[in-house]
């Protein structure tokens, strides 16, 4: 029976059996990270982060939790009376997470001790034991008397004893159970997956223009899993809109806080811009006139909230204020650099991650956008950057004090995750 060929560190195993857990109950969980383990001397800045947020984003969940960091790893500590779905539900949002491994920690006191440890933990978790399995042997702590190859053999044998409906898979196992010896004996068999990406605040800030459509808030999740910290920025037309389209974006605002955390959201009052725009400009040049705008107002923003860019839903050639000429008329007005994170993306692709992070149902409710409230039968798809800012100074007569208003009446509103 071949219980070896254990490929160790690496080795990520989904879950195919769900571990029973009302009968069953971990205290602790194993967080797995692998990005941030790269980063050399900054490593403990990245580890800190993560332990901060793990902090914070469990404050409102049932229980009481410990975060510590031991050389690579970082546990996350119950009192065992806690909500577990939720609590892995919380962990599953926070950025720089890989994996989280329902854990059990025990003293070494021992390989029979450690074999014991093993058969209790699989006769608590899964109730039916017709599985296929392979032991995951790993030795943080060398001085440990036995080779991980040799635990692995050792152990399986022990597991195949104790239950002989179950069966060795070392290619496909259905159960992985991973051993690791550190200060304590670490045993788990599950991994859930985590959302990846960089712990939040270990990249700057950068404003996101969020509309309520379903690209903006998918582009302002993507840039914040790199740990950028988000504020935004919301342009509405009231009454041409309602404070429904508002509420809307608040909504959105409130799905992407729960992976982001608080976001700032200023609420730009555009109507008179936009009336301005309609009355004196080729109705044809509108959409990107107004776009134009929206990022200098956006960037005005950013710059007060000391941001280091801009974030934009935009993708290449989805509408036509998103060909490549009219990206780079809007992108002319600013300074800082706009991330585009959906450029390439295709709708469905977006769509898909708007599901998971729960905004699609919200982002297709039908209030009305001030995008769409003026606009032109036949908008222009190849605008001239030259021709536009001609026509742009039919504005300058009124825009200064249109833009000033603009800015002085934003309101400001703190969205904390729902
Ligand atoms: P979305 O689904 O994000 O609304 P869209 O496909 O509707 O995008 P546009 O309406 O052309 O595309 O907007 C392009 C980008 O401009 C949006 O992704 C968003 O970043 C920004 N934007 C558009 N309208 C607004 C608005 N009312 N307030 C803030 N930002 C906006
Ligand atoms: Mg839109």
């Amino acid at each position: 029976r071949d219980v070896l060929g254990s490929r160790g560190l690496g080795d990520v195993y989904k879950r195919q059996i769900k571990p029973e857990q009302e009968s069953y109950m971990y205290k602790t969980f194993l967080i797995k990270y692998a990005e941030i383990a790269i980063k050399g001397k900054n490593r403990y800045i990245f580890e800190d982060a993560l332990v901060k947020n793990i902090k914070y984003q469990l404050r409102n969940v049932d229980g009481s939790f410990e975060v510590r960091k031991e050389s690579g790893r970082v546990y996350v500590e119950t009192d065992g009376d806690y909500d577990y779905d939720e609590t892995v539900a919380t962990l599953s949002r926070i950025f720089g997470i890989v994996g989280i491994c329902p854990v059990e920690l025990h003293e070494d006191e021992g390989f029979d001790k450690l074999c014991e440890a093993v058969i209790e933990h699989i006769n608590h978790v899964y109730k039916d034991k017709s599985f296929t399995f392979k032991v995951n042997a790993r030795r943080a702590r060398k001085n440990y008397p036995m080779t991980s190859m040799e635990i692995n053999a050792a152990v399986g044998e022990k597991v195949l004893e104790a239950f002989p409906e179950t069966r060795v898979d070392v290619h496909n196992p259905q159960v992985m159970i991973n051993i690791e010896i550190r200060p304590m004996i670490n045993i788990y068999s599950e991994e859930i997956p985590g959302p990846g990406g960089m712990p939040l605040g270990t990249a700057g800030k950068a404003m996101l223009l969020l509309s309520g459509g379903i690209d903006s808030p998918v582009a302002g999740y993507m840039i914040a899993k790199r740990g950028v910290v988000i504020n935004a920025t919301y342009f509405h037309a009231p009454p041409y809109t309602s404070e429904r389209a508002k509420q809307k974006v608040v909504d959105l605002a409130k799905k992407v806080a729960r992976y982001s955390g608080r976001i700032k959201l200023h609420v730009v009052n555009f109507t008179d811009i936009q009336l301005a725009i309609y009355e004196k400009c080729p109705h044809d040049e509108l959409t990107i006139i107004m776009r134009r705008y929206m990022m200098k107002i956006a960037e005005h923003f950013a710059d007060e909230d000391k941001c280091l860019g801009l974030i934009t839903g935009e993708s290449i050639g989805q509408v036509a204020s998103q060909t490549m000429q009219s990206l780079a008329a809007t992108n002319e007005v600013c300074h800082m650099p706009v991330y585009r994170p959906l450029i390439a993306m295709d709708k469905n692709d977006i769509i898909d991650i708007s599901n998971k992070i729960d905004t699609y149902e919200t982002s297709i409710l039908p209030y009305e956008d001030c995008c769409t409230i003026f606009v032109a039968k036949h908008p222009v798809t190849k605008p001239n950057i030259n021709r536009i800012k001609k026509s742009e100074e039919r504005l300058n007569d009124v825009i200064d004090e249109l833009m000033k208003t603009a800015i002085d009446t934003t309101e400001v509103i703190m969205v904390d995750a729902e």
